[in-house]
C-alpha cells in the first residue's frame, strides 16, 4: 500500500512506525499469545500500558504526579464540554468562557445545562478569524475559566496560555504535545486523542487533585472526575487498544523531544503560510498574529478554483485538505506525526496549480 499524504484534522495521521506496532499487537501483543484487542483491562498487560501512558504524560507536561491525576476516558470533546459543568459550577454559580472558535462556542452553551456560562471575550462577530483580547477583568467568585487553545476548525491558536487568576480549564484537543506549554498554570486539561497522541475512543484529562475533589453536586462515578480517579480510570472497560497505541505516540513523542517537535512544527506551518501568503490564487483568512501552526486554514478567491485544485491535489496524493463542512475552503492539519517533506509537497502543489491557473 503506498501511503498518501494525509491532513485531515482528526483522526490524524499517526507515524508509520506506530501503526506497524498497532497491528503487531493486534495479532500478538507482545508475543504473549492474545490479541492487544483481548487483553483483559484490569490484567497486569494493561495496567502496565496504563500506567506508564499516565507517567510519559506527566513527563511531557513537567506536571507532577503529587498534584495532578491523568484519567482515560470515553466520550469525546463534547462529554468533556459536559463533564466539566456537571462536576464544577453548581446551579446559581458561573463560570467564564472565551468564546473563540466552534468548539469553544458549543462548551459554554453546553455549561448552560448547569450554571450559568459567562462569556468572557468572543471573536464570534469576526467569524473567529482572529483570537479575543484576553479579558483585562474578570467577575468574581468565577468556578473556572475554559479556554480552546486551538481552535481546529478556524485555525487560531493562543500562543502562551494566559495567566488566570481563578482555575483555569483548558481544551487542548488540537494541540496538545505540538508545543512547549506551562501547562502548570491549568487546573484541568482534556484533549481527544485523535489529533495529536492516537485514535479516537479515548480522551485524556489531567486533573489538579484538589480541583477534582471541589465538586459542585453528587455525581454518579461515571460523571465525576474524583470517581474516576477513585476508579484508576478503570471504572468501565477502557478501549484498551487505542489507549496502548496512544502510549505508541507517548514515546514516539518524549524519544523526538519536545523542543525537536515544537521546532519541526513551527517549521512546518512557517512553510505553508509563507506559501499561502505568497499566492495571488490562495489566501488564509486567519490574522496573523492569530495563526495556529497546527492546523492552517486557506481559501481561493476564485470559487472555480476550489474544486479543481481538490481534484488537483488528489492526483498528487495530497487528501484530507478540505475545510471544516461548516466554513468551507481548505484545512491542513499539521500534528506531529506529518513530516516535512509531506509539507513541501503541499507547497509544491500550491505553486504548480498556481503557475497552471493564474491568468
Ligand atoms: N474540542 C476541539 C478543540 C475539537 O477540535 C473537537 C473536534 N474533534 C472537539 C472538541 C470535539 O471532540 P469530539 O468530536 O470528540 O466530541
Amino acid at each position: 500500500m503506498s501511503r498518501k499524504l494525509y491532513f485531515g484534522a482528526g483522526p490524524a495521521a499517526l507515524p508509520q512506525s506506530v501503526l506497524e506496532a498497532t497491528a503487531e499487537a493486534i495479532l500478538d501483543y507482545n508475543g504473549c499469545g492474545i490479541s492487544l484487542l483481548s487483553i483483559g483491562h484490569r490484567d497486569k498487560l494493561f495496567t502496565d500500558i496504563l500506567d506508564e501512558a499516565c507517567a510519559l504524560t506527566l513527563e511531557l507536561t513537567g506536571l507532577s504526579s503529587d498534584e495532578y491525576s491523568v484519567l482515560w476516558l470515553q466520550g469525546g470533546g463534547r462529554h468533556q464540554f459536559a463533564m466539566l459543568p456537571m462536576n464544577f459550577l453548581g446551579e446559581d454559580e458561573q463560570a467564564g468562557y472565551i468564546d473563540s472558535g466552534h468548539w469553544a462556542h458549543e462548551a459554554m452553551e453546553t455549561a448552560e445545562y448547569y450554571g450559568e456560562a459567562v462569556t468572557l471575550a468572543s471573536s464570534r462577530d469576526d467569524q473567529y478569524t482572529h483570537l479575543p483580547a484576553w479579558p483585562k477583568g474578570m467577575p468574581a467568585g468565577l468556578k473556572y475559566v475554559h479556554i480552546t487553545t486551538n481552535n481546529t476548525i478556524y485555525g487560531t491558536q493562543w500562543p502562551d496560555i494566559p495567566a488566570c487568576p481563578e482555575p483555569l480549564v483548558a481544551d487542548m484537543s488540537s494541540d496538545i504535545f505540538s508545543l512547549k506549554r506551562d501547562y502548570n498554570k491549568c487546573a484541568l486539561i482534556y484533549a481527544v486523542a485523535q489529533k495529536n497522541f492516537g485514535p479516537a475512543g479515548v480522551t485524556l484529562v489531567i486533573v489538579r487533585k484538589s480541583m477534582a475533589e471541589s465538586g459542585a453536586r453528587r455525581l454518579p462515578d461515571v460523571m465525576s472526575y474524583a470517581g474516576q480517579i477513585r476508579a484508576g480510570s478503570l471504572l468501565n472497560t477502557p478501549p484498551v487498544a487505542a489507549i496502548y497505541t496512544c502510549l505508541l505516540m507517548l514515546r514516539w513523542t518524549k524519544a523526538r523531544g519536545m523542543e525537536t517537535i515544537e521546532a519541526e512544527n513551527r517549521r512546518k506551518a512557517a512553510l505553508l503560510y509563507q506559501t499561502i501568503d505568497q499566492s495571488k490564487l490562495f489566501y488564509c483568512p486567519v490574522e496573523k498574529e492569530s495563526r495556529s501552526i497546527m492546523n492552517v486554514i486557506f481559501r481561493t478567491h476564485r470559487q472555480e478554483d476550489e474544486a479543481a485544485f481538490l481534484q488537483y491535489a488528489e492526483q498528487r496524493q495530497i487528501v484530507g485538505i478540505k475545510g471544516h463542512r461548516s466554513v468551507g475552503g481548505f484545512r491542513a492539519s499539521l500534528y506531529n506525526a506529518v513530516t516535512i517533506q509531506e509539507v513541501s509537497a503541499l507547497c509544491e502543489a500550491i505553486n504548480t496549480f498556481e503557475q497552471q491557473n493564474n491568468q
